[in-house]
């Protein structure tokens, strides 16, 4: 505990607040323990911070929206750090090629390219994540990925030590980057993407919500499809063909607007999630044959 402290002073003189909270505050799920939490927005400071992490012998993930984590109900020594962005770090380097910090949300940066008329990130629209997620998980939808408007990625290596790299060496795929299983934080991007029509843009990114408004649980805590699509058909498909929407575990259930969703009814305790998704992985394996793998991620 003691090295927590002596980093919260470290972060305190940088004007960065480390903070003992509950991680369902930071979470799309609404679940999670108390851990430590501190936010971050200005590079300097995060490489700094990143600087004095490797040195010391504390556990931490960098996060963003939380919107693809499953956190622990424990209590936990582990340190988050949420990155955060905003609209004016945001900016054209030519007419096509948009820089932005990994803090910001997908969101801000639609609304960022609509603006200037540009086309590629409809499919982003409505992806409740933040860029520097969207890059780590190789976020999709729609038929598109982050990888098909990637040009480079900056982040600061295991040591701290700030890069920049070619998206076509991120080796990104389906729910898959180079930044898995590392100790690297990303963060910005450069992406690239075309000139196009404001208004064709528009209609293409309300079209896309009004779609996912129709066909997902917008209205309770989820994150997200907790599986990821099988070699063959798909997971929500399957799991409503084995009969398992409404299922339940706790204060967790199958959603029933989107098989595919697992939701947080209210009070739906970590264990309960997992406790539903080995029901569903056991149900979906002895009567379809087909094994689910998560996509949600679980911290601990
Ligand atoms: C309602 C809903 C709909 C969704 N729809 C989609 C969809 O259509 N397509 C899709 O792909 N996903 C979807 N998701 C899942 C989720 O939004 C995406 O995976 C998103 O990209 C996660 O971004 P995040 O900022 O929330 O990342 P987090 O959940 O905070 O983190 C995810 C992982 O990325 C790592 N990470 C985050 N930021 C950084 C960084 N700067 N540097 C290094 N590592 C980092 C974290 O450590 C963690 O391992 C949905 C989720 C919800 C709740």
């Amino acid at each position: 505990m003691e090295k927590m402290e002596k980093f919260a002073a470290f972060a305190k003189e940088l004007g960065v607040n480390v903070l003992r909270e509950s991680m369902s505050l930071h979470t799309t799920f609404q679940i999670g323990g108390v851990a430590f939490f501190a936010q971050v927005g200005d590079l300097a400071v995060l490489m700094k911070i990143m600087a004095y992490l490797q040195g010391h012998d504390i556990d931490y993930q960098i996060i963003g929206n939380g919107s693809n984590l499953l956190v622990s109900d424990s209590k936990m020594d582990k340190l988050f750090i949420k990155l955060v962005g905003n609209e004016d770090e945001v900016f054209l380097e030519d007419e096509t090629l948009v820089r932005a910090p990994a803090g910001i949300s997908l969101q801000k940066l639609c609304d960022f390219v609509l603006e200037h008329s540009l086309t590629g990130l409809e499919f982003a629209h409505g992806i409740p994540g933040t860029l520097g997620g969207a890059i780590y998980m190789n976020a999709s939808a729609y038929g598109k990925q982050m990888s098909d408007v990637l040009e480079s990625i900056f982040c600061l290596d295991d040591s701290g030590n700030p890069n920049k790299m070619e998206a076509g060496h991120a080796n990104l795929g389906y729910r898959h980057s180079v930044f898995m299983g590392k100790k690297y934080c990303i963060t910005g991007a450069l992406l690239l993407l075309a000139k196009g029509n404001k208004t064709e843009i528009k209609k293409e990114m309300d079209f896309l919500w009004e779609k996912r408004q129709n066909s997902q649980p917008l209205d309770l805590p989820s994150a997200g499809s907790v599986f990821k699509r099988p070699k063959t058909g798909f997971a929500g498909a399957l799991i409503e063909e084995c009969g398992l929407k409404g299922m339940k575990v706790g204060g967790a259930a199958v959603s029933e607007k989107h098989a595919g969703f697992i939701v947080n009814l209210g009070g739906a305790s970590c264990d309960d999630v997992r406790e539903l998704i080995k029901e569903i992985q056991d149900i979906v394996w002895q009567q379809r044959g087909v094994r689910l793998e998560t996509e949600v991620e679980f911290v601990k």
